[in-house]
């Protein structure tokens, strides 16, 4: 059996049917922006790696820092014990991530502290005398994980609710914020959201913990970019009913939207943040959720005043490491010019899918690019013609969309938008 043919037979891949496989390229090494297939045909890695490669493949700082840490510390307990890796990385989120924002945990994955913030949550209601609120509110179109309590939260369609119907948590949907970030900002509750979000915030206060939503970018569940006034707005609300807000910057942070957090669009702050993805420029699976001195102490002054969360890896030295020299390399650089320029030639460079018969909308925000269709897009069509194309793009729903690496220069990324109108065109 060839590799590949076991591949096929034995491992599932994200979103698939095992029996059924769809079409896979076994990728043999990457670097910057290339991954090298097997037969030694070269693809741009115009995905990041979903999302998360922002230096590109094999960063030389970043490999070189996990190959330092290996030969000191690969790995220890975090429970009673620390080490530099997670206090240095500690000191860097501190000084780049929303000010407010001063405790930090360590956890393994995106949809990990999804689940952590929306336990943080519940624990500081309860300390706080309200153990009825334990649910949660959040927008459609919303994408947080795959874990039980992150799905809960997720859009209730795409995230296929029906199907783990009694097996999820009940919450709270209102409609996505209508208004986008390219359009004038209206104060009329029934046009900007807000007042939607007031009566079911106001109906179930009791019951609901936190208000949790991707700022500004809807990523999976549609690559939608909203107004930022709309959670200042939001921020009032949940202060007037005692709600919690939680920002998932877990696919915005670090850059991608133009903005180091999509926080930053905003006048305001959560009391909760998710990071993951890029937290390591893509080279080790690592997250962490950062709150506030209020919700900190508050689980802190509550029953049993313990946070109950504490996985094997917390803190795994190897991926603070990785992540403090993925956080040195962005913020050692001139990342908002890299990503306005990212922006500028994408801008220019998708216009013309608007001329295309089925297009919906074309749009960019920060290194992020997207060509709405009225239909849905294969994403196995898409990789049939990667080959050819040189470029690695995998659509999903009417999306065809990418998030380069911040280090593509102008022809690759050429490449890469040549690549989206031809998709569009074809597909
Ligand atoms: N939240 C958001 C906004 C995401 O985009 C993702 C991943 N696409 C997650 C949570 C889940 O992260 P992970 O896949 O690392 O569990």
């Amino acid at each position: 059996m060839t590799q590949l043919e076991f591949d096929q037979k034995h491992l599932w891949h994200p979103y698939t049917n095992v029996t059924q496989p769809g079409p896979t390229f076994l990728v043999k090494e990457a670097e910057g922006l290339y991954l090298t297939l097997d037969d030694g045909t070269r693809l741009i890695d115009a995905m990041s790696s979903w999302w998360c490669m922002m230096h590109g493949h094999r960063n030389p700082s970043i490999t070189q820092a996990i190959h330092d840490q290996l030969d000191r510390l690969p790995h220890v307990m975090f429970g009673g014990l620390t080490h530099d890796p997670a206090i240095d990385l500690g000191r860097k989120l501190l000084e780049i991530a929303p000010s407010d924002l001063t405790r930090i945990f360590y956890c393994d994955s995106g949809s990990v502290s999804v689940e952590v913030a929306m336990k943080m949550a519940v624990q500081y209601q309860h300390a706080m005398g309200f153990e009825g609120r334990s649910q949660f509110a959040t927008v459609r179109s919303g994408y947080h994980g795959d874990t039980w309590k992150a799905m809960s939260v997720c859009d209730p369609d795409t995230g296929m609710h029906h199907l783990f119907q009694g097996a999820l948590s009940v919450q709270h949907f209102v409609s996505r914020p209508p208004v986008t970030i390219d359009q004038e900002w209206t104060d009329d509750p029934a046009r900007n959201g807000l007042g939607g979000l007031r009566s079911v915030l106001e109906a179930s206060a009791d019951k609901i913990a936190g208000f949790i939503l991707e700022p500004v970018v809807q990523g999976t569940g549609g690559m939608y970019f909203y107004h930022p006034e709309y959670l200042n707005q939001a921020r009032a609300l949940c202060d007037e009913l005692g709600i919690l807000l939680i920002f998932d910057e877990i696919a915005t942070g670090f850059g991608r939207t133009g903005e180091l957090f999509a926080t930053d669009f905003c006048t305001v702050q959560p009391d909760i943040i998710c990071l993951g993805k890029g937290l390591t420029g893509g080279h080790i699976s690592f997250a962490c959720t950062m709150t506030n001195d209020r919700v900190a102490t508050g689980v802190g002054g509550g029953n049993p005043g313990i946070f109950m969360h504490g996985p094997t890896y917390m803190a795994n030295p190897l991926a603070c490491a990785a992540a403090k020299a993925s956080l040195d390399l962005l913020t050692g650089q001139d990342w908002r010019g890299t990503v306005a320029r990212i922006a500028d030639q994408m801008r220019a460079e998708l216009a013309p899918a608007r001329d295309l018969p089925n297009v919906r909308d074309v749009r960019v925000l920060g290194a992020i690019g997207v060509i709405e269709m009225n239909h849905r897009v294969s994403a196995d069509q898409a990789h049939a013609l990667a080959p050819e194309m040189g470029v690695f793009l995998r659509p999903f729903g009417r999306n065809i969309y990418c998030m380069p690496p911040f280090i593509t220069g102008p022809d690759a990324l050429s490449q890469i938008t040549a690549g989206m109108l031809r998709l569009a065109q074809e597909l």
